[in-house]
């Protein structure tokens, strides 16, 4: 395993773990200040979601790597199946996927959305998953982005994703069988699976994301109520270990939505409870 004492190189930060403190909310960071303060700490590189990107892609990508970091990755599609599937998703999903590249990230996050009306369970939504992403994965890769599924929680499945396990998306993964489609493996959603260690193995050069945050035993809310590693009982090493040994060497992103605790403290707070924890605990 990668020895992250010393080297914070491999740490990136989710934007969305700031906040309501980002431009306009909060303690207002721009941008520019987000990516200052993540330099100032050594982050390696910055995980941006759409609505802080605007139509100013190029510049925040290039203002990134002038701070010698990178764009780790940009969240997210719109859903791809289920009922809150917009009418016009292939559209924007390649919106996104132009946005990606302008930013220079190398992947772009895919919640997949619910079960697809008309049907039950999650098998047929799969099915139909996989042929959208055929459709858009060409477009993806001619601009040389790669597609990271996330799989979520169980208790999101439903209304947010037909994917809860890494196995689940790897099936997708073969049924669509493009280069360029991946997974990513998020503590907060795949904390529980005793088997993750067998599935990582198993999804090998697939796995192309690794997003941090620890789960809280008593969790109160459960999309914002994440915990700062090292406060709740994942067991991060362990998760790691599993992804670095099916080959995994990319970033860690640092995402935690936590509307009632880090939302609230001040953001430089957080940026240096992240490293310290990094280096220590994950
Ligand atoms: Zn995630």
């Amino acid at each position: 395993m990668r020895d992250f004492s010393k080297d914070t190189s491999a740490l990136a930060l989710n934007t969305a773990t700031l906040g309501h403190n980002l431009a306009g909310y909060g303690m207002d960071w721009p941008v520019e200040r987000v990516i200052e303060e993540c330099a100032l700490r050594g982050f390696g590189g910055i995980v941006f979601w759409r609505r802080e990107i605007g139509t100013r892609a190029i510049e925040i990508g290039n203002r990134v790597r002038a701070a010698n970091m990178t764009v780790a990755g940009l969240c997210r599609t719109p859903y791809l199946v289920g009922s809150q599937k917009p009418k016009n998703w292939k559209d924007e999903t390649l919106h996104c996927i132009e946005m990606a590249a302008e930013l220079g990230s190398p992947t772009l996050t895919i919640v997949t959305g619910g079960t697809e009306p008309g049907t039950k369970g999650v098998i047929e939504t799969q099915k139909i998953l996989a042929e959208r992403l055929a459709e858009i994965a060409p477009y993806a890769a001619q601009r040389g982005i790669k597609l990271a599924l996330e799989p979520l929680n169980p208790m999101f499945g439903g209304n947010r994703t037909c994917l809860m396990t890494v196995g689940d998306a790897l099936k997708v993964c073969e049924r669509v069988d493009a280069p360029n489609i991946g997974i990513a493996v998020d503590v907060y959603h795949l904390w529980w699976d005793s088997n993750l260690a067998q599935s990582c193995a198993a999804a090998g050069h697939r796995i192309i994301g690794y997003h941090l945050c620890d789960w809280l035993e008593d969790t109160t809310d459960m999309l914002l109520d994440r915990g700062m590693m090292g406060d709740g009982v994942a067991d991060l090493k362990a998760i790691r270990a599993s992804v670095e040994a099916a080959g995994y060497t990319g970033m860690c992103e640092v995402e935690i939505f936590s509307q009632a605790n880090w939302w609230q403290r001040d953001p430089s707070e957080v940026l240096d409870t992240i490293v310290s924890r990094y280096r220590t605990i994950c």
